[in-house]
């Protein structure tokens, strides 16, 4: 088989700005060692997150300067709504600023104290915003998504015998909606099986509760569909995700992960009841309902950037570009999560930096050494971002202490890839010397 190579020419170039080891040194002191407050131009390679950061397409540029301003009824809103319509199925649209925007609005209408809200695993915002109108984010995720190291097709899955179990015990007049996120970012961007969300449709149907989708990484999780599950094969994504949809009541998506969009939000809905209580509070929050918190050419552009993303070439060089990566840290035995999800690689600090406690976060020294070597940024999910102290200020550990290398879309080539892999083996190869790190500045909320 020939090289699957980058699906697109470059028109428009953003030049990096190198620095040295020894400059490097002294602007993570100076950030305290917090990769968050590193200048983005001090970066070699900017793997912090996938979000909001991919690079847009001639198309979606020429979709900015066409973009209709109007207040109410803009021809981009218009554009917008029929591409949603169209993918998901769902007659109702809102658009929202970004993805917790959304979360926000549908969860102040269907949360509240005493309530449940079940998923495979809940995205940070999507969990505080149900936290914060009082309700309780259960995450039950199946089995093998909870082990990094043993490779399975579809990790994202939801234990359906627990979310059975679960609504027995809860009552389902207690469960407003059951979510479902795809890909499942915070479990390492497995996918979910069309089976499954069967399964969960099924469950959910019988005891009366809605079913949305957490849409965020639709297209990827709609390729691994494709590639993984048996009857998909042969069929398109748009039909994939068409299924998908179909099983869907309503769907929250951030526009700035699978709509190539640097901002952007929506809800989609099926039902106009729930859809006037979220316009309400969309208009005292957002906007207008023809804007809901967003420009017409951000519109524009997140309508052109849906119908992009799910084009093969694209997703297959994207899915490939993770997996390569993957597949030469293993090679180079370096720890990782395993198979590759859909939109970062994730190194086992803990396995990677066994001399170092957790309690001096294996973690964040990976994310040090890494930017220290080469530039690269990457971010620690482990014991200093979920970890927790108990009464006499000892840590409570993360379940994992996972560094997170989010690969932004379409922004980096091979070649950015395969200088990240030497940056990592070259670490790995030095990891003995690697020092832990302490705790001298916590904010009480970040
Ligand atoms: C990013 C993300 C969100 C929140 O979207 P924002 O646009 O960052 O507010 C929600 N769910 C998942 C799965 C995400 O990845």
């Amino acid at each position: 088989m020939t090289t699957i190579i980058e699906p697109f020419k470059i028109k428009s170039v953003e030049p990096i700005h190198f620095t040295t080891k020894e400059q490097r040194e002294k602007i993570l002191r100076a950030a305290a060692y917090n990769p968050f407050l590193i200048h983005a131009d001090d970066v070699l390679i900017d793997l912090l997150t996938d979000s909001g950061t991919s690079a847009m397409s001639s198309a979606q540029w020429a979709g900015i300067m066409i973009g209709d301003e109007s207040y109410a009824g803009s021809k981009s809103f218009f554009h917008f709504e029929k591409t949603i319509q169209d993918i998901t199925g769902m007659p109702i649209v809102i658009p929202a600023h970004q993805g917790r925007a959304a979360e926000k609005i549908l969860f102040t209408v269907v949360g509240g104290k005493g309530k449940y809200i079940v998923s495979n695993t809940l995205f940070d915002t999507t969990r505080a915003n149900i936290e914060f109108s009082g309700a309780e984010g259960i995450d039950l995720l199946c089995k093998e998504g909870k082990l990094p190291s043993i490779p399975a097709p579809f990790k994202g899955n939801v234990d359906t015998a627990a979310l059975e179990r679960f609504i027995e015990e809860k009552g389902a007049e207690n469960i407003p909606l059951c979510m479902v996120t795809v890909t499942n970012n915070s479990g390492g961007g497995q996918p979910v099986s069309m089976e499954n969300i069967r399964q969960v449709k099924s469950i959910c149907t019988k005891y009366g509760i809605p079913l949305f989708i957490d849409a965020c990484r639709f297209a990827e999780n709609c390729y691994f569909i494709k590639l993984r599950e048996k009857g998909y094969a042969d069929k398109s994504i748009p039909e994939i995700a068409s299924e998908l949809f179909s099983y869907a009541d309503g769907c929250t998506m951030s526009a700035k992960k699978d709509a190539f969009a640097n901002i952007g939000g929506f809800i989609a809905l099926r039902n106009e009841e729930l859809a006037v209580q979220c316009r309400n509070l969309l208009i005292i929050t957002e906007g207008f309902p023809t804007y809901g918190g967003l420009a017409g050419r951000d519109l524009e552009a997140i309508a052109i950037g849906l119908k992009e993303v799910m084009e093969e070439p694209y997703l297959q060089y994207r899915i490939r570009s993770i997996q390569y990566l993957t597949e030469k840290l293993m090679k180079a035995n370096v720890p990782v999560m395993q198979p590759a999800g859909g939109h970062a690689v994730y190194i086992d600090a803990k396995a990677m930096l066994p001399h170092i406690p957790v309690e001096q976060y294996p973690g964040q020294a990976l994310v040090a050494a890494l930017y220290i070597e080469g530039g690269v940024r990457g971010v620690e999910i482990g014991s200093l971002m979920f970890g927790k102290h108990d009464e006499t200020g000892n840590l409570i550990p993360a379940v994992m202490e996972l560094v997170r290398l989010a690969i932004p879309r379409r922004v980096y080539t091979q070649s950015h890839i395969d200088y990240v892999a030497e940056v990592i083996i070259e670490v790995y190869e030095n990891r003995k010397k690697i020092k832990g790190l302490q705790i001298e500045y916590e904010a009480p909320i970040s």
